[in-house]
C-alpha cells in the first residue's frame, strides 16, 4: 500500500461511540473536556450522541443508532477524510447484535490510519496530545496510486 501525507486543519471532525455499560464514561469523559471538545466538529452514533448533547450542550451530529448502522455511517465518513478521530468505548464484556459493524469500524479506522482511543486512559492521552488542537499531518492511503497499480494488475 502507498500511502500519501495530508494535512489536518486545528479544528478536528471526532467521531464518538459509546455501547449501553459505557456511555457514563464518555458522557463524563465529555463533561471534563467539554472545552476542549467545545473546538473541534463532532459526530456520533445516535442514542450516544442524543445523551451527550442533552447532558453538555455541545452540538453533535446525531447518525443513525449503532445497532442500526451507525457504526457503518461513520465507517463511510473516515473512508472520506470527513472522521479524523474516533473514540470509541466499547464494552469488553457484552456480545452484541451489531459486533461485525463494531469490527468493521475498527477497521476502517485502521486502514485509515486514524487516531482510535477504546477506552478513557487512551482517550486522555489523545486529548492531551498537542496534535490535538493544532495542524497536523496524517499518513493516509493513497488511493490514486492504489487503483493504478490495480487497474496494472487486472490487465
Ligand atoms: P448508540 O450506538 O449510540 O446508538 O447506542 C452505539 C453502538 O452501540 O454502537
Amino acid at each position: 500500500m502507498d500511502y500519501k501525507n495530508i494535512v489536518l486543519p486545528a479544528k478536528k471532525s471526532i467521531a464518538l461511540v459509546a455501547h449501553d455499560n459505557k456511555k457514563q464514561d464518555l458522557l463524563a469523559w465529555c463533561k471534563q473536556h467539554q472545552e476542549q471538545l467545545m473546538a473541534h466538529t463532532l459526530c456520533a452514533t445516535g442514542t450516544t450522541g442524543s445523551l451527550i448533547a442533552t447532558e453538555t450542550g455541545l452540538p453533535v451530529n446525531k447518525l443513525i443508532s449503532g445497532p442500526l448502522g451507525g457504526d457503518q455511517q461513520i465507517g463511510a465518513l473516515i473512508t472520506e477524510g470527513k472522521v479524523d478521530m474516533l473514540i470509541f468505548f466499547w464494552d469488553p464484556f457484552e456480545p452484541m447484535p451489531h459486533d461485525p459493524d463494531v469490527k468493521a469500524l475498527l477497521r476502517i479506522a485502521a486502514v485509515w490510519n486514524i487516531p482510535v482511543a477504546c477506552n478513557q486512559s487512551s482517550a486522555d492521552f489523545i486529548i492531551s496530545s498537542p496534535l490535538f488542537c493544532s495542524v497536523s499531518t496524517h499518513l493516509v492511503p493513497d488511493y490514486d496510486a492504489y487503483i493504478t497499480n490495480r487497474s496494472k494488475t487486472q490487465q
